[in-house]
């Protein structure tokens, strides 16, 4: 297996995040194989301290002026026939995190950050990382190659370079800068929702179903004056913003009336709602533990029943006032 290990002498602590390299090309389990590094840099180090640079027995070195993500995804696709790896493999910071999952998009590959360990199985590459926080910790399996790999800072255990790799290719691309981010604005985020305040609180949950649907619920909140929040399914897939997520990550509501619609009732949903003084609670299974939790309990759909409570909740309001 070839493999490509892509270092940057220009970014800050070239040397630690070679040595965690190293760390992981000598980790249990990663396989045997031809590594390469790729290293670039702005001509600061010399020749002898650049190759000593390298976690592999061989290295092209590329003299840029600064780095520049597109310059060196640019040069990293132009060597990639000749290179045929199926790994690369990138430090831990933010040029490597950037460069991991643009190289995986163009080259058609995949990409995962914050990788632990790696090992060859018969059908994909089996990577290990933490997830939710560092709570857990997750296997991935990645089948597409080439696989693009940030190796997760402070992950393994550093190991000491050996002496020097073999200089296989040196290029020269400082005459080549070319800027292509050519203007930059900031979005204000919005105001908190500020979700911990509602008296009457509306939220939908992965029953929502869709981002329309999920804004027809949110609309629904406003025409019954309610605050509107969504479980973390519904903002995970941008249903809807962050801001509304209810539950241990997000907002510990306290209404005097709180409606959950598609939720199932999940421990970290349900801290959000529980202390709501009355709670209702609609959902197609007649099994979903957020019924159980309820001082009222809807079997049906979630859209369906909030659409006909707003039709009777605007039936119900005062006309107009009329005047001679
Ligand atoms: C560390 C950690 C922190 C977390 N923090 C949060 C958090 O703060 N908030 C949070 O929400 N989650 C959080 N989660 C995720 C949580 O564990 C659940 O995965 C999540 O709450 C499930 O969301 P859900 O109930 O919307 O989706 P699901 O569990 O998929 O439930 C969907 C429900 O909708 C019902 N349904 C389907 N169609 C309809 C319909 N048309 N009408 C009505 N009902 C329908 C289904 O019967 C089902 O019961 C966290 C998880 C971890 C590990």
């Amino acid at each position: 297996m070839n493999f490509v290990v892509v270092l940057q002498a220009c970014t800050p602590g070239p040397i630690t995040k070679a040595r965690e390299l190293n760390g992981f090309l000598h980790g249990p389990g990663f396989p045997a194989g031809n590594g390469t590094t790729v290293l670039f840099h702005d001509g600061v180090l010399s020749r002898p301290e650049l190759l000593a640079l390298a976690p592999t027995p061989a290295a092209i070195l590329v003299q840029v002026t600064r780095h520049q993500p597109e310059q060196v995804l640019g040069l990293l696709e132009e060597l990639a026939p000749r290179l045929d790896a199926e790994l690369y493999l990138f430090p831990d910071d933010l040029a490597g995190r950037e460069l991991a999952v643009r190289l995986a998009c163009r080259l058609r590959g995949t990409s995962l950050a914050g990788v632990r360990s790696l090992r060859v199985d018969p059908d994909g590459f089996r990577c290990t990382r933490t997830a939710y926080s560092g709570q857990v910790e997750a296997a991935w399996r990645l089948k597409r190659r080439p696989c693009c790999l940030v190796v997760a800072k402070g992950g393994v255990e550093p190991l000491d370079l050996s002496p020097g790799a073999r200089l296989e290719l040196e290029l020269d691309r400082r005459e080549r800068p070319g800027a292509w981010i050519e203007a930059l604005a900031a979005t204000p985020a919005p105001p908190p929702a500020g979700l911990e305040q509602a008296g009457f609180l509306l939220a939908a949950g992965r029953g929502a179903g869709s981002r329309d649907r999920t804004a027809r619920l949110a609309a629904i909140a406003l025409e019954l004056g309610a605050d509107f929040g969504v479980s973390r399914p519904v903002a995970m897939n941008a249903w809807a913003s962050m801001d509304r997520l209810v539950g241990v990550s997000g907002a510990m509501t306290r209404p005097a009336l709180a409606i959950v619609a598609g939720a199932s009732g999940s421990a970290a949903f349900l801290a959000g709602v529980e202390r709501s003084r009355f709670l209702v609670a609609i959902n197609t299974d007649h099994r979903a533990p957020m019924l159980r939790c309820a001082d009222v309990g809807v079997v049906g759909d979630g859209l369906a029943i909030l659409e006909e409570l707003a039709r009777l909740a605007g039936a119900a309001k005062p006309r107009g006032t009329v005047h001679d």
